[in-house]
């Protein structure tokens, strides 16, 4: 089914004394909300921010993974390590990992069938750049890079997918896509589900926007149809502003 989801992607931020900080402010701003709320902080911070959080209504989740089950991968951590710690959702294709790390929509498709091989939950990530959307060519960038990292899989396991779409000239610039126009490509993400899925799987789907929300955009953007939730960089930092926004729905 369709949920509201507001997930906080902490990146590469905030140390162990400064997750105990951020924790202790966001439990004082826990309140009952329709959207489900989760956090992602580093590897280093997972296993602590799970205790901590054990009995709030915050889901941990991982910005990442290896695709294979263990090994010879210097620096890397796979699932059933993350899910050792309690971890049960993982963020994937994040833009930053597709530039600064070479993820290709194939190792893509293997991070997403070794999540699933776990039973995880996974949010992927995808989304236009600048050129690609200056160039009229958006849908397609987007439709390929669904196709290409999806499309093997067989309908059920999208019931263990979110889909986030985060046009990366929106991403940490402070310049948000309007909100007809997340609403423009959730439809059209919707539509290219539904072609190859047929409408339950489409309408089931959750997607969500990313891309400089703050408290003062969210409403209008969660406001939008087929908009189910954001996924927030920079104010998910802020304990106040990221339960504006939880609160935005
Ligand atoms: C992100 O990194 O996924 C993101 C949406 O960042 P920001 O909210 O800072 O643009």
């Amino acid at each position: 089914m369709r949920k509201h989801i507001v997930a906080g992607n902490w990146k590469m931020n905030n140390d162990l004394a400064q997750t105990e900080t951020l924790i202790s402010e966001l439990k004082k701003q826990i309140k009952t909300s329709d959207a489900e709320v989760m956090i992602a902080p580093s590897f280093t911070n997972l296993w602590h921010t799970f205790e901590a959080t054990r009995n709030d209504d915050i889901e941990v989740v991982a910005q990442n993974m290896h695709f294979a089950e263990n090994g010879a991968y210097t620096g890397e951590v796979s699932a059933s390590m993350l899910k050792s710690v309690g971890i049960q959702t993982v963020i994937l294709g994040h833009s930053e990992r597709r530039a600064y790390y070479n993820e290709t929509d194939e190792s893509l498709a293997k991070k997403v069938d070794a999540a699933l091989a776990h039973d995880m939950r996974i949010i992927f990530c995808f989304g236009e750049e600048l050129a690609d959307r200056k160039a009229g060519n958006e849908e397609s960038v987007v439709e390929s890079q669904i196709k290409n990292a999806l499309f093997h899989l067989e309908a059920l396991t999208f019931k263990n997918i979110v889909l986030a779409y985060e046009p990366v000239w929106a991403i940490g610039t402070g310049e948000t896509a309007s909100p007809e126009q997340a609403q423009d490509m959730h439809a059209f993400i919707r539509k290219t589900l539904e072609s190859k899925y047929g409408n339950v799987v489409a309408d089931d789907m959750t997607i969500l926007y990313g891309g400089s929300v703050k408290p003062a955009n969210a409403k209008e953007i969660f406001g939008k149809p087929d908009v189910d939730g954001g996924l927030i960089g920079g104010a998910a930092l802020k304990a106040e502003d990221f339960y504006a926004i939880v609160n935005a729905f």
